[in-house]
């Protein structure tokens, strides 16, 4: 049997690890050495040197992508489809059981996924309903609550009662309401997922056994970053009969804020039998001057585990620091650079753009887009999030299941046909007391007289409105479904009358939903008994809508364009070319990490994994002064570019180039003597008569020509004749 293709390629640790004999193996390594190569290449090694069917393979990845990427991988190296695997996060995973054994798990078999938008929704009601005061008990607080509690595997139940604590009692009197609310509608939400699906090995014994007969090989990745139910989850199903992969990196465990645990890492030695322990050491992503940035800024962590990691690779160049002088002027700096990475033959697919919040995002996409630069937010607000696209799933939820009561709300008066918050709060009103769903409740008010004849006429025609589309495209393909929700139920013509540039990305987000509807090709999901046979199927359209859910802004069109993320959702992925944006004390890290014990070396994990994203080229960039969530402020740079040393950084000057220096204004027009720099800068407060005050991002142009960019403050961005402008500079 030749194994050429599964062993080469990789260095005599890696190959160790890859072709050690079956049993439990923790790699534990720095970012870029190979884990999840090492990975892929056990899986193909599994199948073919050691006979494993790849049924009994289940490999957990971080994102769907990176499970789409890691089925492709395996696929090549085993030259077939490996269908019968199964490989995804850790979600996906427990919501496909779930959907399989429903019953066994005391759900309905519709149960609905709640994203996190949807949950904050609910918990907000549930919170209304308890006349709890909004300012008081913020709703975000009480979400917080109740995943920290499923996310350790407790139910509200399993809560102290008597406490004294008020937070603690009022919380948990939400979290009672909101799960009595969810197992009346059927409602799931992503942590939940986990919890019941670990509660149905628990409590199914039989069930249990069947999955640990069949799943005779556990491999996760990232494994630094799974939480107490994941953790458990994964223990129950390995038993005693399954071996299981860890890899994992403690340096780059960057999700401690949502319940992750590192500790995951020194548990698993105790935990499993006979451990074998792996360490890869070499790097193969960096350069060695991104290398030493990265392993001299982890060394100002404490805890660790420790470990040395290095690169033959040469030490490329210098990483270049830029100090914008406020975010508009750094955002247009990278721009710059991403144009000039393509004008040399490079491609917009090698770069990537990190930044701290998803707040950083628009200017920098204003900046790619005045440059024509095609670029793509990844993982940012997810294209299923879209109010728009939201709308149009909410129609064709409702299509498939009359009682989804959370779709009903949505679009019940989107567009507006003229049913009141008060018709809304009657029905659901109707739905309480009966124990019904809103659709009924609607229905039943209506033959009882409740509502007033104009209401009543409104809800009646929304309810033909849904039956009829339900009637219209009961044997049509899923994206006929999607384009006669969108375009029968008005929302199309509604949303396309927003002015400009809103209602025309509006109209496009909606076409591309169609357009991912007709892409979409489900993997199809068999309900099976416990047993195993078939149960049933769920439909297509469901299972689209379920992956719309679980989606972790993941969905994006074709066509090669520089990637824009945050750090947390760059994590295992590499680029020849990397901004680190907004690398400011405040920003990053981030203010709210001074008050918390720990987390200030979480942002620093977050750092080191930014910086390792890194191939060729890494920029780090940051702005004097910063417009973000509506407030200027002044901000030092990052403290993380003093714990790089010295010699890996160099600062990008624009001194000398002309396009960003130009002539004094009060010398007039052109005068190539003139070498007076006092008049305006780059950076610098201008006030116009018109406009009002505002500040000078960029110019263009020579003499009589010289143009200027001007962002002011009431007016936005604009263009100016630096001739005819009229411009005073503020303090000089
Ligand atoms: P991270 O911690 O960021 O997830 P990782 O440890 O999972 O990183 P990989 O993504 O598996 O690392 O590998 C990093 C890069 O190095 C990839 O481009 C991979 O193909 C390459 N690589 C890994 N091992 C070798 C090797 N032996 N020879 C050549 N290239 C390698
Ligand atoms: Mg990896």
């Amino acid at each position: 049997m030749d194994i050429t293709h599964i062993l080469d390629g990789l260095n005599d640790r890696q190959r160790d690890a890859v072709t050690a004999p079956i049993g439990n193996l923790l790699v534990v390594a720095g970012a870029g050495s190979g884990k999840t190569r090492v990975l892929v290449h056990r899986i193909a090694w599994l199948v073919e040197a050691e006979g494993a069917s790849p049924g009994g393979i289940l490999a957990v990845t971080f994102t769907n992508k990176a499970a789409a990427e890691m089925r492709g991988r395996v696929e090549r190296l085993l030259e077939g489809p490996a269908r019968a695997m199964w490989v995804g996060t850790f979600h996906g995973i427990a919501h496909r059981l779930l959907r399989m054994h429903w019953a066994d798990a005391g759900l309905p078999q519709n149960f609905q996924i709640l994203d996190a938008d949807d949950q904050l929704r609910l918990v907000k009601r549930v919170m209304r309903a308890l006349d709890l005061d909004e300012q008081k008990w913020p709703a975000r607080q009480a979400v917080w609550f109740i995943n920290h509690h499923k996310d350790e595997g407790r139910r509200a139940k399993d809560l102290p009662r008597n406490d004294a604590d008020i937070y603690h009692v009022t919380h948990l009197k939400v979290y009672e309401a909101y799960e009595e609310l969810c197992a009346q509608g059927g409602l799931v939400d992503f942590a939940e997922l986990l919890l019941r699906s670990h509660e149905l090995w628990l409590e199914r014994p039989d069930i249990l056994d069947h999955y640990q007969r069949r799943f005779k090989h556990l491999l996760v990745d990232e494994f630094q970053d799974t939480n107490s139910i994941q953790y458990a989850w994964l223990r129950v199903l390995a038993g005693t009969s399954a071996d299981v992969w860890a890899v994992g990196d403690d340096d780059q465990s960057i999700y401690g804020w949502r319940g992750a645990k590192i500790e995951n890492i020194l548990s698993f030695r105790k935990d499993f039998a006979d451990v074998q322990t792996v360490r890869l050491e070499q790097n193969y992503r960096s350069t060695s001057t991104i290398l030493r940035a990265a392993n001299a800024l982890i060394d100002n962590n404490a805890e660790r585990l420790g470990k040395n990691l290095w690169t033959d690779a040469g030490d490329g160049d210098p990483i270049l620091v830029y100090s914008g002088y406020n975010d508009l002027d750094e955002a247009r700096f990278i721009a710059d650079r991403t144009q000039s990475w393509i004008q040399r033959g490079g491609s917009a697919d090698d770069v990537a753009v990190l930044y701290r919040s998803n707040a950083q995002s628009r200017v920098i996409e204003e900046a790619f887009l005045r440059l024509d630069i095609p670029y793509r937010i990844y993982g940012g607000l997810r294209f299923f999030e879209r109010a728009e696209v939201r709308n149009a799933l909410a129609y064709m939820r409702l299509i498939s299941q009359r009682h989804a009561d959370v779709a009903f709300e949505r679009v019940v008066n989107t567009p507006p046909r003229g049913i009141g918050a008060k018709t809304v709060e009657a029905i659901r009103n109707i739905a309480r007391a009966n124990g019904v769903s809103m659709w009924q409740a609607a229905k039943e008010g209506i033959a009882r007289g409740l509502f007033t004849g104009r209401a009543a006429a409104a809800i009646g025609a929304f309810l033909k409105l849904i039956d009829d589309m339900a009637g219209n495209v009961k044997d049509c393909a899923l994206h006929e479904i999607a384009e006669c929700c969108i375009e029968t139920s008005g929302l199309m013509a509604y949303h396309s009358r927003e002015r400009g540039e809103q209602g025309i990305a509006r109209r496009e987000n909606l076409e591309e939903l169609i357009t991912a509807c007709r892409q979409f090709g489900g993997e199809l999901v068999l309900p099976l008994t416990p047993t195993g046979e078939e149960a049933g199927q769920a439909s297509e359209l469901e299972e689209f809508l379920d992956k719309a859910a679980l989606d972790a802004g993941e969905y994006q069109s074709g066509g090669t364009a520089a990637q824009m993320m945050t750090l947390h959702s760059a994590k295992g992925l590499e680029f020849p070319l990397v901004f680190m944006a907004g690398m400011e004390e405040g920003l990053f890290p981030n203010r709210q990490t001074e008050r918390e014990p720990g987390r200030l070396e979480e942002e620093r994990r977050l750092a080191y994994v930014g910086i390792t994203r890194a191939m060729q080229q890494l920029y780090f960039t940051y702005a004097e002064t910063r417009r973000l969530h509506g407030s200027q402020s002044h901000n030092w740079p990052s403290r993380f570019l003093q714990e790089v040393p010295e010699d890996c950084l160099q600062e990008v000057r624009m001194g000398g180039d002309v396009s960003r220096q130009f002539r004094t204004l009060h010398n007039g027009a052109d005068d190539e003597a003139d070498q007076d720099e006092a008049g305006v800068r780059i950076g610098q407060f201008v006030t116009h008569a018109t406009f009002g005050e505002g500040v000078v991002l960029q110019a263009e142009g020579h003499g009589d020509r010289t143009r200027v960019q001007v962002n002011f403050s009431r007016a936005g961005a604009k263009w100016l004749m630096l001739a005819y402008a009229n411009l005073k500079t503020v303090g000089d």
